[in-house]
This record gives C-alpha cells, structure tokens and sequence, in this order.
C-alpha cells in the first residue's frame, strides 16, 4: 500500500527529531521508505503559544495494516520522547497517517484521509511536491 506520512517538529533539536523518525521508520519491519518531501518551515496553528515547527511528509510502501501502521507511529512518537501534554501544544515528534492507498477508516481514534489535512499548507504544500514529482527513471 501507498501511504503518506505528515511529520512536524518543534521541541528540542526538530531537524535531529525529524531524522530519528525517519531511521525509526527505515528500522520497521514492513515499511520501506519511498519518498522524502523538503523540510519546512510553518508557524503553530492553535494551542498554547510556541515555537515554529519544521513540517515534511514521507511516502512509504508498507504490507502494515492502518492500525497496526498508527500503532507504529505512536510507539516510535514515544521512543523520541512525545509526551502529550496539552492538546496541540508543543511536541517532539509528530507522525500522522494523511493518505492509506485510496482507502477511508473512519473510527474513533483513526481517520483516514486525515480530517484536517487539507487546510493546512504545511501538509499539503510537502504532500504536492512528492505527487508532482517523477517517481522513477529507468
Ligand atoms: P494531532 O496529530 O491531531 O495534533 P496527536 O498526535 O496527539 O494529535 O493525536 C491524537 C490522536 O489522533 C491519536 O491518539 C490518534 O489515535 C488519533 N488519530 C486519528 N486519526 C489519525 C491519523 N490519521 N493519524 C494519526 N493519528 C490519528
Ligand atoms: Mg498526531
């Protein structure tokens, strides 16, 4: 399955942080990184007053169903010192599941597309430039 990653940062060392995730995502079994997006920046939209966040998306392949992929995220957002504090207030790490193929889950704590992506630039400014560019020459 083809499946987006949106990334963002903005407590402690958040390019550090950003790279973490992506070896943590490259050490998991059954995910196999395809596509990185540029890094950027964007400033905090809600919760507490706090500092910019880097942004990126990731295309990978994974055979990991969406939960067992979320369950991946969540452990790898702990294993980089998330702690969730107050809702959107500042994190270390941040990995959501925007796009699972073309597929739709709609339960309590998993929705896919994810409901907010597209007004937020930050997602969809990243997530454009990997569909706009060229996935392979031969
Ligand atoms: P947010 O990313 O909205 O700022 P969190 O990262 O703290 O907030 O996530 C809160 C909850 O969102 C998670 O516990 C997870 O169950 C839920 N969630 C729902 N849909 C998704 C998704 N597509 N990707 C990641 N988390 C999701
Ligand atoms: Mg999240």
């Amino acid at each position: 399955m083809d499946v987006f990653i949106g990334v963002g940062s903005n407590l402690g060392d958040r390019l550090v942080n950003i790279q973490k995730a992506i070896d943590c995502l490259k050490a998991s079994v059954g995910i196999e990184i395809i596509k990185l997006s540029s890094i950027i920046v964007s400033d905090p939209q809600g919760g507490p007053p706090q500092d910019k966040y880097l942004n990126c998306v990731i295309k990978i392949k994974t055979y990991l169903s969406a939960r067992d992929l979320l369950n991946t995220l969540q452990t790898i957002e702990k294993k980089l010192g998330r702690k969730r504090l107050v809702e959107n207030g500042p994190r270390t790490i941040d990995l959501d599941i925007l796009l699972y193929g073309d597929d739709a889950v709609n339960e309590e704590d998993l929705v896919i597309p994810h409901p907010r992506m597209r007004q937020r630039e930050f997602v969809m400014g990243p997530l454009k430039e990997i569909l706009n560019s060229v996935e392979r020459i031969a």
